[in-house]
């Protein structure tokens, strides 16, 4: 009788971590109903703003923030691997901001957004704005319990940052393309983009924006329904 070839076996993490993953995810999407069933019961409307680095997530919420603070009462959760920058910008605005630094994370998850919605008197709250880790990727994979999901694309990111990464765009209900004002220095076509981001995602909303130049965000706080 031949002997066997041999027995793989699975290196360290092979598949080991695939079932973990799947495991956090499924506990993440669990405990992002928790979150929306505490918004919820609060009256608080909560959105998720996506983007990389740079993009301009923190203007848009300072820019939407100036219109809105007189209609709704605003808190902001700003996501960060280090650094208090962001959040400190927005909270000049008058308005209750946490701070989550996430150490080595690259997004935020649910359960640190229920951790930090705890901290908050939400019967206090209207609109949440949620600062996302600059990041493409894997903010994707881990809904937070939002309401809604903005994914924020700058011209100076080129040509290829939307079809680099579909997920996102297909997680998302709202694309902002930034900065347009940049669009012929750039040699970047924002019409490009956009129909890229519709490709992925045939029902997302685009909305050009140049935050610094203030245009577009009435268009984009009207199509958040605010
Ligand atoms: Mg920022
Ligand atoms: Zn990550």
């Amino acid at each position: 009788m031949m002997p066997i070839k041999g027995v793989i076996e699975p290196d360290e993490g092979e598949i080991m971590d695939i079932e973990l993953q799947e495991d956090f995810l499924r506990r993440n999407r669990e405990l992002a109903d928790e979150v929306r069933l505490l918004l919820d019961k609060y009256g608080v409307t909560a959105i998720d703003v996506m983007g990389s680095i740079g993009a301009g997530k923190t203007c848009l919420i300072e820019a939407m923030t100036k219109r809105l603070k007189d209609k709704y009462r605003i808190a902001m959760i700003g996501g960060d691997v280090a650094t208090t920058i962001d959040s400190e910008r927005v909270s000049k605005h008058g308005i209750d901001v946490l701070q989550i630094n996430t150490g080595a994370e690259c997004h935020l998850d649910a359960n640190l957004i229920m951790k930090a919605i705890k901290e908050f008197d939400l019967e206090n709250i209207d609109l949440l704005f949620i600062e996302n880790v600059g990041n493409l990727i894997c903010p994707a994979d881990y809904p937070l319990g939002t309401h809604k999901r903005i994914v924020v694309i700058s011209i100076t990111e080129g040509p290829y940052s939307i079809v680099k990464h579909p997920l996102i765009f297909r997680e998302a209900s709202i694309c902002v393309i930034n900065k347009i004002d940049l669009s012929e220095a750039m040699e970047v076509d924002p019409e490009k983009l956009a129909s890229d981001a519709i490709k992925i995602n045939p029902e997302i909303i685009v909305v050009k924006t140049s935050c610094k130049q203030d245009i577009g965000i009435d268009e984009l706080i009207a199509k958040l329904g605010l």
